[in-house]
């Protein structure tokens, strides 16, 4: 299997640039190849975008009305949804997730593009009252040509939260997907096209991030830019962006904490947090990584989440398991890598979950760990693992809960398990994050809930109609009657 980009409804690779292997994280065999993008695609693929918009927006995509896109977006997601088991197949395959993941992948593409769909036509600016002789009014309009850099944990959904929005506003989009899973995402823009979209509103341009990436970053044909990735990635991206004023959103790492006060219903918080950590293998920006429990239920939670943890298996993806493996070699090496050192510096593991036996040896296997009593300072409780990996320490009240809650760099999610009523509303206004959830973690993954974060978990939110006012540059017409 051998890809190229896909740029204005054709499939197409400029230059010689050597091809990037595609890996099977199950067994280290090599699948096929991608290609790897060049200065000149990067170009080519702008060019598309920009030629679909128009100058004036009269290209052939950005002259149709809010209802044509609407309509186009509603069969895509119709397409999708049609080809859920392939499209889940694909990426399974690519990135080593489970099945069952994948799957509910492809049903949350779909729903983006529903949720999005029915937003294009209710986009609109208002009238503003002014000086007598005035007639204010505000538009909305698309920025014109948006990149989208997307990493290997969730390809599909986060193209849908990001090209789904970006499309429903009326931009054209160029998206880069990871090196290490782009199949699903080159497979949806070749989808886009059967389905009827215009040449060059959606195109996909594969290869590494320093080179690809940071080309189309850099590219003054871009009008703004979303990335979805690493913290240290996001910094490089903002100041490709600073250098030229080009608007960007950062969707960045995590270091999510669940908080378990005394009076929490234990049963009901117990496989929820479990889940939030060990689902996609950890490798969610939103996993829920720190466990903080109230002194009065530590040991008996503890407990708990260890027999959970114990029962959780690890193994090839098509065996429907709790975990397959994590995406690369790399992640691999990283992943255990941390774990070893936390254990070398005497901290406690207090379970570890089960690896199958038919996981291949050459797989990018990893099972399930708890620590208990971690250190708050300690790097395993600060720095984001991106496993399936779960710290855990005791708090003694409320006020000490908010501090190791917000005692990390980052910002994105947090989980809090209380009974108290004044006290969930205490909590939720007290953490510093984007999204607090009280009795439950991710809400099911709510399409329509704006997500996002603060410090290094980045700034500028997606899902919700929140993203798609972000991917609109408002206009205020004032006209002097
Ligand atoms: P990464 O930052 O290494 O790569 C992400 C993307 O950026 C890839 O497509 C990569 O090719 C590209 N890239 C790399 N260098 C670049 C450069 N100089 N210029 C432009 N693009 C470049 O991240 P990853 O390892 O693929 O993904 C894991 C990270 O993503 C984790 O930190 C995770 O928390 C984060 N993440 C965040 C969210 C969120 O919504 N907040 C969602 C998913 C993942």
């Amino acid at each position: 299997m051998k890809k190229q980009h896909y740029i204005a409804n054709a499939w197409i690779s400029h230059g010689q640039g050597e091809p990037i292997p595609v890996t099977d994280p199950s067994d280290g065999s090599i699948l096929g190849e991608i290609a790897r993008g060049t200065q000149e695609d990067v170009n080519a693929a702008v060019e598309a975008a920009r030629s679909a918009i128009g100058d004036t927006f009269d290209g052939p995509w950005g002259r149709l009305s809010a209802l044509e896109r609407s309509r186009l977006m509603h069969r895509f997601a119709a397409a999708v949804t049609e080809r859920a088991e392939e499209l889940a197949a694909l990426e399974a395959k690519d990135t080593g997730k489970s099945m069952k993941t994948a799957r509910a992948d492809a049903v949350a593409l779909a729903r983006y593009f529903e949720y999005y769909a029915g937003a294009c036509d209710k986009l609109h600016g208002e009238t503003l009252p002014y000086e007598q002789g005035y007639m204010v009014v505000t538009v909305r309009e698309p920025h014109g040509v948006t990149a989208h850099i997307i990493p290997w944990n969730y390809p599909m959904q986060i193209f849908g939260r990001t090209v789904g929005a970006s499309l429903a506003a009326g931009n054209a989009c160029v998206v880069k997907p990871a090196e290490d899973a782009s199949l699903s995402l080159l497979r949806l823009a070749e989808l886009a096209a059967e389905v009827g979209f215009p040449a060059g509103a959606l195109n996909v341009v594969t290869g590494f991030g320093h080179e690809a990436g940071a080309w189309l970053t850099a590219h003054s044909g871009v009008d703004h830019i979303s990335f979805t990735g690493s913290t240290v990635t996001g910094r490089l991206v903002a100041e490709a962006a600073a250098k030229r004023h080009c608007p960007v959103t950062l969707e960045l790492g995590g270091k999510s904490p669940q908080i378990v006060f005394d009076d929490a219903d234990l049963d009901t918080a117990l496989p929820v947090i479990v889940n939030a950590i060990v689902q996609n293998a950890g490798q969610t920006c939103s996993a829920g990584s720190r466990l903080l429990v109230q002194r009065g239920v530590y040991e008996k939670f503890m407990e708990a989440v260890a027999d959970s943890f114990r029962a959780l298996r690890t193994g090839p993806p098509a065996l429907g398991l709790d975990m397959g493996p994590l995406v690369n070699r790399k992640q691999f090496d990283l992943v255990k890598g941390i774990v070893a050192r936390a254990e070398a510096d005497g901290i406690q593991v207090m379970a570890r979950g089960q690896l199958h036996p038919d996981a291949a040896a050459a797989g990018f296997y990893q099972a399930a760990v708890l620590f208990r009593d971690v250190p708050h300072e300690h790097s395993i409780a600060q720095q984001e693992v991106f496993g399936p990996v779960l710290v855990a320490m005791p708090f003694a009240d409320e006020a000490e809960a908010i501090q190791l809650a917000n005692g990390t760099d980052y910002g994105l999610v947090a989980g809090v398990w209380t009974r108290d009523g004044a006290r969930q509303l205490r909590m939720a206004r007290k953490l510093r994050c984007g999204q607090v959830f009280i009795n439950n973690y991710g809400a099911g993954g709510g399409v329509e809930l704006p997500f996002g974060g603060v410090k290094a978990s980045g700034y500028g939110r997606e899902k919700g109609f929140e993203a798609l006012l972000g991917f609109t540059v408002l206009k205020t017409i004032a006209v002097k009657h």
